[in-house]
């Protein structure tokens, strides 16, 4: 066969070539150790968990050892791609904190070695699919879905391998004569790799997080240049990565099934392959059993869930790295305050089997994160998340911005702090008492069992002529104490509970009485600060509006 000719039919008007390419893109100048990795997703607009796991990875692993970190965005499949995906894919990588080097950004692209958009370096992957087809290792295929359909039917018939190889693939054996008549019958036709792997031998492979594998050969001519001249992802990931001087490749381990290609192509091309790094699938518990995490059955695998729920950002990333790296918790517990980046990650480190995401899990990771929160931090991120997504709470919030940040501060700062609030969705209910727009009274039912009606009232009215505004913690309490002894409660509980018979009850009961008179809860912040927050007027209200309910009872 006449490689130049076919090269000349399949390629007339191709200018670049791979001297081009070459030159367009020489080696990174980087210290030694440097590692340079990439996120490389798909504008499909949905990113789901799997996707920022791969991205902190890499983000951690270049920025860790002084290399590159760069966004590609790999739009070669039309039919995923969807409006304003590349821009999805920027704003949520941006929200997460991961500062990329280079890449695709909203204002086009940054860096030396792009364009970091595939469709947009077409020509490049062109003159890589021409120099195989000169080298005898590339070819057209015409075959229509109907013909690979027919193929597929009679191999599922034979009990034979899936695919387009050896015997099957038919137009590896087209001659130059019927090629050009094809192309001159307007035939569509993508082009081939000529496969010369052979299954039954093995290829030795040695993953960063997988360790030591064994692959088949690959002996599929898969499509590299589809009809429009456009790459598959094989092809592509071989070509970018290498002339990106990408040493790290960071990608979920449903790849691993296909690497046997990558690496084949790799070895074609006589190109040093990267390392790879194939991270665990995400699974969860479902009814006693682990599977992976669905798209369709768990909101939970969608970045957007976790905006939308008001997850802090930190907490995401605190909880995923606990997933990542298995010594990452006890390190935060021997540095609780140390900021993240301070944590020397490591592929050592990383799980080889699925990771179990539990939800209640991070929930919890939250809890602590937003504890050691300052108030203004907490005012920031709540009233952040709620300009989008519960508009009433943002108005309350930010119309008194001091009494906002003052309940927040409740609790927070010292050796113990509070751990009430998770998620920014949770804030509505926690701070309801305070507005008298969300205030919900307590009805009578919900008041102690063991304190009678009468004492209730008595509490409530007696309370209302000691309580004064300004009283320190102490006074405050010291105040609250005198009063439930004189009336018979105990002053402490571990009096009431030596001797029980001598007492209606012991403070803790009196102050439960006030909490549900002032904040309509049985839990509550410290009461003393509260009230506090509240003010005279509005806690003399309440109470008035307590007994009043409990009259009517
Ligand atoms: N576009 C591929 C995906 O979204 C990227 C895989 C890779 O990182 O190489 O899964």
């Amino acid at each position: 066969m006449d490689y130049n000719k076919l090269a000349q039919l399949l390629f007339p008007n191709l200018t670049t070539t791979p001297e081009d390419v070459v030159k367009r893109y020489p080696p990174r100048q980087l210290p030694e150790g440097a590692k340079v990795t990439r996120i490389a997703p798909s504008p499909t607009g949905f990113m789901h968990l799997g996707n920022l796991f791969s991205a902190i990875t890499g983000e951690r692993l270049a920025h860790q050892s002084g290399g590159v970190y760069f966004l590609r965005i790999e739009d070669t499949d039309l039919k995923r791609a969807v409006e304003g995906g590349v821009e999805t894919i920027i704003n949520v990588f941006h929200r997460f904190g991961l500062n990329f080097d280079e890449g695709a950004t909203i204002d086009g692209d940054k860096g030396d070695y792009g364009p970091y958009r595939q469709r947009q370096r077409a020509e490049i992957y062109q003159a890589y699919a021409r120099k195989l087809v000169l080298e005898g290792r590339a070819y057209p295929c015409f075959c229509t879905e109907e013909d690979l359909t027919a193929m597929r039917e009679t191999q599922q018939e034979q009990k034979l391998n899936f695919g387009y190889y050896g015997q099957w693939a038919k137009c590896s054996q087209l001659s130059l004569e019927e090629i050009e008549e094809n192309l001159k019958a307007g035939k569509p036709y993508v082009i081939r790799f000529r496969s010369n792997g052979d299954p039954e031998k093995r290829l030795l492979h040695h993953d960063l997080v997988k360790g030591d594998i064994e692959l088949p050969e690959n002996d599929q001519d898969i499509v590299i240049l589809k009809s429009d001249g456009i790459p598959t992802y094989h092809f592509a990931h071989v070509i970018d990565d290498h002339f990106m001087g990408t040493t790290h490749v960071v990608r979920g381990e449903e790849w691993l099934a296909t690497l046997n290609i990558h690496l084949q192509l790799f070895q074609t091309l006589g190109w040093k392959a990267p390392k790879y790094v194939h991270t665990a699938q995400l699974m969860k518990m479902d009814g006693g059993s682990k599977r992976k995490l669905s798209k369709r059955k768990d909101p939970e695998l969608a970045l957007d869930y976790y905006h939308a729920e008001g997850y802090p950002v930190e907490s995401v990333l605190e909880y995923l790295m606990t997933l990542l790296n298995s010594n990452f918790e006890e390190w935060r517990l021997a540095n609780p305050t140390a900021p993240m980046g301070d944590f020397q990650f490591t592929t050592a480190k990383m799980s080889n089997s699925g990771s179990l995401f539990d939800i209640d899990k991070l929930k919890d990771v939250s809890k602590n994160t937003v504890s050691v929160m300052t108030a203004d931090q907490v005012y920031s991120q709540v009233t952040a998340w709620a300009q989008l997504y519960d508009q009433q709470l943002y108005t309350l919030l930010t119309g008194d911005q001091a009494k906002a940040k003052a309940i927040f501060a409740i609790g927070r700062g010292g050796a113990k702090p509070r751990k009430d609030i998770a998620i920014w969705k949770e804030v509505r209910e926690y701070v309801a008492f305070f507005y008298p727009e969300l205030y919900t009274p307590a009805t009578a039912a919900l008041y102690p069992e063991n304190i009678t009606k009468e004492d209730c009232l008595a509490i409530l009215e007696q309370y209302r002529s000691i309580y004064s505004i300004g009283d320190d913690n102490s006074q405050w309490f010291d105040k609250l104490r005198a009063m439930g002894e004189t009336m018979g409660f105990a002053g402490k509980p571990k009096d009431y509970k030596k001797n029980p018979e001598q007492y209606k009850g012991h403070v803790g009961d009196v102050s439960m009485v006030i909490r549900l008179a002032v904040t309509g809860r049985t839990n509550s912040p410290d009461m003393h600060d509260v009230m506090e927050i509240l003010g005279e007027e509005t806690v003399q209200q309440r109470l008035n509006q307590a007994i009043e309910i409990i009259k009517a009872q």
